[in-house]
């Protein structure tokens, strides 16, 4: 019987049901259903008199869930003090775990700890800017004396980062521990038979890696126009482990795209830029200075500058350059944006990473034109000069790192051409061997 033919008989046996009822009953069945129908329109409260107990769910910024482990314990920071025989009877040891909405001036008011510490720290902490937005879920420890002095302060702001700030002969010092953790390559292939980003994808590749081919290859490879059903790529992505876990931090050391005819390759040089496998430079040179033009220096790199109070020393990591609100600021490199946001003492700042040896760093800006994980270029705007945060009048504070050393940006040897100098051509063709070895290509 089909579908249609048993639907007719249901009806008809349903019909003759009806028909077959006494009227009175026939009555009462329509009075019941539309008695049913009101019900159902009511609101809900005035059937379910029982209040729905529902836990409320706050918005938690991924990185906290996804990167955060647990703080060390402050014990760590007893060592700060040198041999067992300091007296810790009487001293409070606190643990906060940051929830939405908490701000360290919140907690510390709490605890009666003076605002003029929070300020030190903020202020000390310009060296790592790493005492800006707290994530809910982060852990901080600190230890205070009976007069409610901190002593120490200790937090873990990433997977592999913990600040600690402790208190020695009056004034704070702030100690960053950054865990190098472990690189091992992973090696994804593909063959390309509609888009190349679904097909990145479904090799393994992330977005952000997927971002980082694009770009490397920019100047001479279209992904839209030049990439044909058939080809294929091959790529070596260098992850980076803690303790056995994936920290999400990543680059792509090489890149090789094949069609019938050609081969297009990138590999990633030491100085965080891609070269072809002849060593051409695939992207710009850096930039000397984040400004267009030339602006006189009002105060110069020094890691010996003394507080002019303290007379501690209070190393000026970078250059000031003596401009007023709203000059453009420039990347001095291609990277990618690490932070872009707002710290107490440094303002708004933007801290671009370029490959993983260089850094820069952009302070006091105005306005801020990039976003955390953004992928950018040399010469891009990211931000304008401006007055925020301490700053004693307007100024461009840029700071450039190499392996999260602040050197003198005025004088650190640049790569600012477009072709591998001479003398490092060597280390770029044993580095790149060494990829090709690993994507079976030698
Ligand atoms: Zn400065």
């Amino acid at each position: 019987m089909s579908f249609l033919n048993r639907i007719k008989v249901l009806l008809s046996a349903f019909i003759h049901f009806i028909n077959s009822l006494p009227r009175k009953h026939f009555f009462a069945l329509i009075i019941l259903f539309v008695c049913l129908l009101i019900v159902s329109f009511l609101p809900s409260q005035s059937i379910e008199t029982k209040p729905i107990t529902r836990q409320l769910v706050l918005p938690t910024q991924s990185t906290a869930i996804d990167n955060y482990t647990k703080a060390e314990p402050i014990e760590v920071e007893r060592g700060q003090y040198g041999d067992s025989s300091f007296d810790f009877s009487g001293k409070r040891e606190i643990k906060w775990t940051i929830k939405e909405g908490d701000t360290l001036s919140n907690l510390f008011q709490e605890e009666g700890i003076s605002a003029a510490v929070l300020h030190e720290l903020q202020e000390v902490d310009t060296s790592h800017l790493r005492l800006g937005n707290l994530l809910p879920g982060q852990e901080i420890k600190v230890l205070l004396d009976s007069d409610n002095l901190l002593l120490a302060l200790k937090i873990k702001v990433d997977f592999a980062n913990t600040l600690s700030f402790v208190l020695k002969d009056g004034s704070y010092i702030a100690l960053l521990q950054t865990e190098k953790g472990e690189w091992r390559n992973s090696y994804y292939q593909g063959t390309v038979t509609g888009s190349f980003y679904v097909n990145a994808k479904a090799a393994g590749l992330s977005d952000g890696q997927i971002q980082q081919i694009s770009g490397a290859l920019q100047e001479k490879f279209d992904f839209n126009r030049q990439l044909r059903v058939g080809d294929t790529f091959q790529v070596l992505v260098a992850k980076q482990y803690i303790d056995g876990q994936y920290t999400y931090d990543s680059e792509v050391l090489a890149v090789l795209i094949k069609n019938n005819r050609q081969t297009y390759s990138a590999f990633l040089n030491e100085d965080g830029r891609y070269f072809d496998a002849d060593g051409k430079g695939l992207g710009k040179a850096y930039r000397r200075s984040p400004l267009d033009g030339r602006y006189r220096i009002s105060s110069s790199f020094n890691p010996k500058r003394l507080h002019p109070i303290t007379k501690r020393v209070r190393p000026h990591n970078g250059t000031d350059f003596a401009v007023g609100v709203g000059h453009k600021v420039y990347s001095i490199g291609d990277g990618v944006v690490q932070f872009a946001g707002y710290h107490p003492a440094a303002g708004n700042y933007i801290v671009i990473k370029h490959g993983r040896k260089y850094t820069t760093r952009y302070l006091h800006l105005s306005k801020l034109y990039v976003r955390k994980g953004q992928r950018i270029k040399m010469g891009k705007l990211i931000g304008k000069s401006g007055n925020t945060g301490r700053s004693t009048g307007p100024h461009l504070h840029y700071e450039f790192h190499i392996y999260g050393k602040p050197v003198n940006p005025m004088k650190v040897n640049l790569p600012l051409s477009a072709e591998i100098s001479q003398k490092n051509k060597k280390a770029f063709n044993t580095r790149r061997d060494n990829f090709l070895k690993e994507m079976n290509e030698i």
